[in-house]
């Protein structure tokens, strides 16, 4: 789970970090308070949408959309201005895709003068298990150039979970960052502070760039942060700074069956039970030479409502073309799942060729639920057999 800039921003300030006063804002009114009741001369407004690039960024509707999504003012006019030409406009970053992302909420902080632009951040890296920080001294808006174009200007420090953030940790950050005297002092210092809270939030990551120094000082002017969605349980509050409206309706409306969607770009829909075999399934659409549109895992105990809401889900889709429903039958048993499969596919009118491979208990029943169900379902025997007849379908189809 993703949250916004200014929730990151909180948490941060929480655990000590130093982050510029800021409020968010929802119209141009509360813009324009926001700003009045903080200390100026100068203003940043900020669109608060998840995705970074903003600054860099353009508005679909605005001829002079190049101003980007993060923008200085010097007065509470201009606050005003910026605050009107951001609400409710499209906002189009490098990682927002071409469709871009509609803002809905500002961040209004205090304007800093800034001397230097330094990156920071930290993820669980799955090749070691456990957790890296990040840091340049080349941070701002590049910092993927400065990956490819010159890695060795970045370090990484990763740490071990049963030590924990030491203070060797820390030395290595502020020398990556080749800072000396006291601002050598507050990365070290600021290092431990993320460790701490990327810890004790469950974090999957947390970047901070940039992470710049003005006046002496070290100031985080832009954070993003992302949660193990695993362990959302034990983050009530965390949870409750989720924003909907920033996600796929289709995962959001998934995620409320329990089931795990992710939406991908190609025409074949997929309803699998199990992970493991949901990825090998859409490993071998891809081997019959078409692609997946989607991975759905329903898990283990897919009742019939389970079923059609992932139906309803998939054909929500425009790009599908063909559906193929893999289900292994072990705890399950395949007629109940035949059955499921009959009823959601009458319910939601299915309009596309669809292809089912039952493997598991009771398997000879389930088939003979599908063959006599009058629907023009095609039953496959394997995998393989399987993927090869819903391309098959979709080609003959098209
Ligand atoms: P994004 O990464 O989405 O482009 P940032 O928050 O990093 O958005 O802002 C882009 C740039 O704007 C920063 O690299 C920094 O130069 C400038 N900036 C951001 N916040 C402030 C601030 N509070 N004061 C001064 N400049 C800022
Ligand atoms: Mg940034």
């Amino acid at each position: 789970m993703n949250i916004h800039e200014y929730q990151a921003k909180d948490l941060l300030a929480k655990h000590g970090l130093p982050v510029p006063a800021g409020i968010p804002a929802l119209s141009v009114e509360e813009a324009v308070a926001a700003a009045k009741s903080l200390p100026g001369p100068l203003w940043v407004v900020k669109a608060q949408i998840h995705a970074g690039g903003r600054g860099k960024g353009t508005f679909k509707e605005l001829s002079h959309g190049a101003k980007g999504g993060v923008r200085l003012a010097k007065s509470i006019e201009e606050v005003e201005t910026n605050a009107r030409d951001m609400l409710g406009n499209t906002l189009v970053t490098i990682q927002t895709g071409d469709a871009g992302k509609q803002v809905n909420r500002l961040y209004i902080t205090d304007g800093v003068d800034i001397g230097k632009e330094y990156y920071l951040s930290m993820v669980v890296d799955r090749a070691t298990g456990r957790v890296a920080m990040i840091a340049s001294t080349e941070g701002g808006m590049s910092i993927e150039d400065v990956a490819h174009e010159t890695p060795e200007k970045i370090t990484t420090i990763v740490i071990d979970p049963a030590q924990g953030f030491m203070p060797h940790h820390g030395r290595s950050l502020a020398f990556g960052l080749k800072l000396s005297g006291d601002l050598n002092k507050q990365a070290q210092k600021l290092g431990k502070q993320l460790y701490d809270a990327f810890m004790a939030l469950d974090c999957s990551m947390i970047e901070i760039n940039p992470l710049a120094e003005s006046d002496g000082k070290l100031m985080v002017l832009d954070a993003k942060m992302s949660f193990d969605s695993n362990a959302l349980y034990r983050h009530k509050d965390i949870e409750a700074l989720r924003d909907e409206t920033e996600e796929d309706p289709a995962e959001v409306e998934a995620s409320e069956y329990d089931l795990a969607y992710i939406k991908l770009d190609g025409n074949i829909g997929c309803m699998v039970n199990g992970a493991g075999l949901a990825m090998a399934t859409m490993d071998i659409i891809k081997l019959n030479g078409a692609f997946p549109a989607n991975f759905l895992d329903v898990g283990g105990g897919a009742s019939r409502e389970k079923v059609t809401a992932a139906f309803k889900i998939i054909l929500k889709d425009p790009a599908v073309e063909g559906i193929l429903v893999n289900i292994f039958g072990g705890i399950m048993k395949c007629d109940v799942i035949a059955d499921g499969i009959v009823a959601a596919a009458k319910d939601v009118n299915l309009s596309v060729p669809l292809v089912v491979r039952l493997e598991g208990t009771n398997v000879e029943q389930g088939k003979a639920i599908l063959n006599n169900s009058g629907l023009p379902i095609v039953s496959a025997d394997d995998l393989g057999d399987a993927a090869r007849k819903i391309v098959a379908e979709v080609k003959k189809a098209a």
